[in-house]
């Protein structure tokens, strides 16, 4: 019998829904052997297979095998030579043994290939803006996600960088990686470390482009719109919430420690803010009066606008905002006793909601020695002072 007809009866036995008996007699009939006969090969066959762990071959698979290795069904003990097998070329004859390294060495290859296809669609290392991984499991570590997601995110690419690319998985990246390191990124939150800003408008760009079209907007021919949603990405990540994705600003402390000459009164800067708020994405726009009493070292006149600034440019509310600023202060100054005024009018309720144009929120975090009254009052004064200043000039 030749292996072909192993073949062939055993790919009747797989392709047998029911894999009884019946089917065992048919192909048996059909070969010319006994049942018996027949279960023996079965088993054979698919011992030496089993040996493969995780494999989801089947002996048709395993004859297809023999055939390419030019083996009869004898050389791996089946019948004892009983089967002749007639269309064999015997010019390279392969006994069990090194069959069976060949087989092993061929799975070894087969299986490599089916991992890294587990892998990567393409059976490449995973490229990413952050650098190459030589593995979807690598890349899922450094990225703090699984490798179904990382494969998700490579999961349509023609060539190594589109399939990272081309469904803009950039944010989502992003995200897994905060999640992995345990950073809070809401509204508010600073992440310039994790966001390269021009990666973020190249993915946001489709997103807007989305939202646009959900709107029923003709994206495609509407002049106003064609650019729009470009517009918007540039907006959000270099305008309204820049300060999400930028480095705070560098601020040079100056030496306020000299007995003779050191200031221990009261500092007020006025600063111009902009922002929007977290729940409507529209603007806010006020004033914050920062007021502290400086410790051992000061800042430079500008940066007490820079640092507020910062924290606006961010969805926010009026109240995290005034805390925060405090907090940059405190942080960029040493100073224990900070004060922090805002009063902004909000877009949410002058552009919608109540539709109010004269409301005005204000809100005032204090610390330290702005606890006292005296001081607190002093801080207020000045506050009023610097009303007065800036309405006589406008
Ligand atoms: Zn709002």
């Amino acid at each position: 019998m030749a292996l072909s007809d192993i073949y062939n009866g055993l790919e009747l036995i797989e392709s047998g829904k029911n894999r009884g008996s019946t089917d065992y007699l048919a192909s048996a009939k059909k070969l010319g052997v006994s049942e018996d006969e027949l279960r023996q090969i079965v088993t054979k066959v698919k011992g030496m297979y089993s040996r493969e762990p995780n494999s989801n071959f089947t002996v048709v698979d395993y004859v297809e095998k023999l055939h390419a290795a030019h083996l009869t069904a004898s050389d791996i003990g089946i019948g004892e030579g009983k089967y002749q097998a007639s269309r064999l070329d015997h010019t390279q004859p392969y006994t069990v043994s090194n069959f069976q390294f060949e087989l092993q060495k061929d799975n070894l290859q087969e299986r490599n290939v089916r991992n890294s296809e587990k892998d990567h669609p393409n059976g490449q290392s995973i490229v990413t803006p952050e650098g190459e991984y030589p593995s979807a499991k690598s890349a899922a570590e450094a990225f703090g996600v699984d490798v179904k997601t990382i494969l998700r995110w490579c999961e349509d690419g023609s060539d190594k960088y589109a399939g990272w690319w081309k469904k803009g998985k950039y944010p989502e990246k992003v995200t897994a990686r905060l999640k992995a390191s345990g950073k809070r990124f809401w509204a508010n939150d600073n992440i310039a470390e994790f966001v390269d800003v021009d990666l973020l408008i190249q993915d946001l760009t489709p997103r807007f482009e989305d939202v646009l079209r959900g709107l029923v907007i003709d994206v495609d021919t509407d002049p106003n719109s064609m650019g729009t949603a470009k517009r918007l990405a540039k907006m959000y990540a270099l305008e309204t919430m820049e300060g999400r994705y930028t480095q705070p600003p560098a601020v040079t402390a100056f030496p306020n420690d000299d007995a003779e000459t050191r200031y221990g009164g009261m500092i007020v800067v006025r600063s111009e803010i902009l922002s929007m708020c977290s729940h409507h994405h529209q603007p806010v726009k006020g004033v914050a009066y920062i007021g502290l009493i400086p410790g051992v070292k000061v800042i430079g006149l500008s940066k007490y606008t820079r640092i507020a600034q910062h924290c606006a440019r961010r969805g926010t509310l009026q109240e995290e905002l005034t805390q925060e600023i405090c907090n940059e202060i405190t942080k960029a100054t040493g100073a224990k006793d900070v004060a922090v005024y805002i009063q902004a009018t909000h877009g949410c309720c002058e552009n919608r909601g109540i539709l109010a144009h004269s409301s005005l929120t204000q809100t005032c975090e204090l610390r330290g020695q702005f606890f006292n009254p005296s001081v607190k009052n002093e801080f207020l004064d000045y506050i009023k002072m610097q009303q007065q200043f800036a309405g006589n000039r406008t």
